[in-house]
């Protein structure tokens, strides 16, 4: 991993050395003031200046390193102090929401969920979202002095800087100015993000994308959406709505699509894509084992349960998955040929069942790429599992928090 070297020398530069100071000793701690000054060319003063300003606010910790040079005094390496202060997650899903006290690393110290049951008003959506985190706040007993802030991630179209959610297709809400209410209501900065740009954003600093500067995170779930990593930020595009894979279209005689376009992505491979298709397709099969599981109630069909008939050689449920994987495995080789990003990051339930998906991923992306010999584009499946989104949320947090300014000290 390479430092970033970005330092000044003059007093406004202040708040940016402190933030070089720190990601620093994020990325190579345990370090001593003596290499922190050699790497960032800052003066040693002026590093002791920083150091001492960051050990007062518990942000960095200090610990006798084990060895010594040719038996001289044993250096004082620092590190960063994630237990020194907590970050409120919030994910906003289609039929979800969850929000968590978290520490800097993404440690969950507290969570709470709870399940929207029919579709909220928007009254009705910003309350139960303040009564969540008003019930984490009081369950986790947590100092609220050392909360940084609430970070916010959203499902559909969402605007960063307004902190606007323009639009969410799945609860049919439109302009929320989630930022300005829960500012108000809780006296904390409020980061919104879209919800597979946050995940992207967790990958980052948490998961599989740690290190790497150019990745694509690509989550399925009920719909499907892309969170593109360039430089090591997110790509937003000017219009903040960047990375809209699933709809892009495969097929413009394809099936009916939720945006109101046919043959998208999303209408052949996210979840409600393969329900639907399985549920259509068990009237004509008498063969499917998927049959007899279901018995009578159609409502017991699962993707668990139809990637497991799948595993078992089901030809509906096989059937199905595979034409999902392809038509995933397409538009994923047609994300790798625009952008050539080092890794692609799939996320999402259908990846947890077994290997059927991401080896036809792999395969789909392998045939329909054009790549030099050197090129080599890694294909993984996220491990943050259920957290990602959370994480997420709790990650654009984080990010700020370590940029220059981000401490308001
Ligand atoms: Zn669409």
């Amino acid at each position: 991993m390479t430092f970033t070297l970005k330092t000044g020398s003059f007093e406004g530069m202040r708040s940016l050395n402190q933030s070089s100071v720190l990601n620093l000793i994020r990325l190579r701690e345990p370090i001593s003031r003596a290499e922190i000054a050699k790497i960032t060319k800052l003066t040693r003063p002026t590093v002791g200046d920083i150091v001492s300003n960051l050990v007062e606010q518990n942000l960095v910790i200090e610990k006798e390193s084990n060895s010594s040079k040719q038996g001289g005094r044993r250096p004082i390496m620092l590190s960063i102090n994630y237990k020194a202060r907590y970050i409120i997650g919030v994910y906003a899903a289609a039929e979800i929401i969850r929000v968590s006290l978290t520490t800097m690393d993404g440690h969950i110290v507290y969570n709470l969920s709870k399940e929207l049951e029919t579709l909220p008003s928007k009254e009705d959506f910003i309350t139960l979202i303040k009564e969540s985190i008003y019930s984490v706040l009081e369950n986790s007993k947590a100092d609220k002095s050392l909360i940084i802030g609430i970070g916010f991630a959203m499902h559909g179209l969402v605007n960063p800087d307004k902190g606007l959610a323009i639009f969410s297709p799945h609860l049919h809400l439109e302009n929320m100015p989630i930022k300005e209410i829960l500012e108000q209501e809780f006296h904390l900065p409020v980061t919104l993000e879209n919800d597979v740009r946050a995940l992207a954003m967790a990958e980052s600093w948490f998961g599989q994308g740690k290190g790497v500067s150019d990745f694509i995170c690509i989550s399925v779930g009920r719909g499907i959406g892309s969170g593109i990593v360039m430089n090591s930020e997110i790509y937003k595009s000017s219009f903040h709505t960047a990375g809209e894979i699933g709809h892009t279209v495969l097929d413009v005689n394809g099936p009916m699509c939720e945006c109101g376009n046919n043959g998208c992505l999303e209408a052949y491979a996210s979840e409600a894509a393969i329900l639907k298709k399985v549920h259509k397709g068990l009237d004509s099969a008498e063969d499917s084992i998927l049959k007899e599981w279901v018995k009578a109630d159609r409502s017991n069909l699962s993707i668990e349960l139809i990637f497991k008939a799948a595993e078992k050689g089901d030809p509906l449920a096989s059937l199905i998955v595979e034409q999902s994987a392809k038509s995933l495995g397409l538009a994923t080789a047609n994300l790798i040929n625009i952008l050539k990003p080092s890794k692609i990051i799939l996320e999402g339930r259908i990846f947890e069942q077994g290997d059927l998906v991401i080896s036809c991923v792999k395969e789909m992306a392998g045939k329909y790429t054009i790549r030099s010999l050197e090129e080599e584009v890694d294909i993984v499946c996220s491990a943050l599992g259920k957290k990602g989104m959370i994480l997420g949320a709790v990650s654009v947090v984080v990010k700020k928090m370590f940029e220059a300014g981000g401490l308001n000290t």
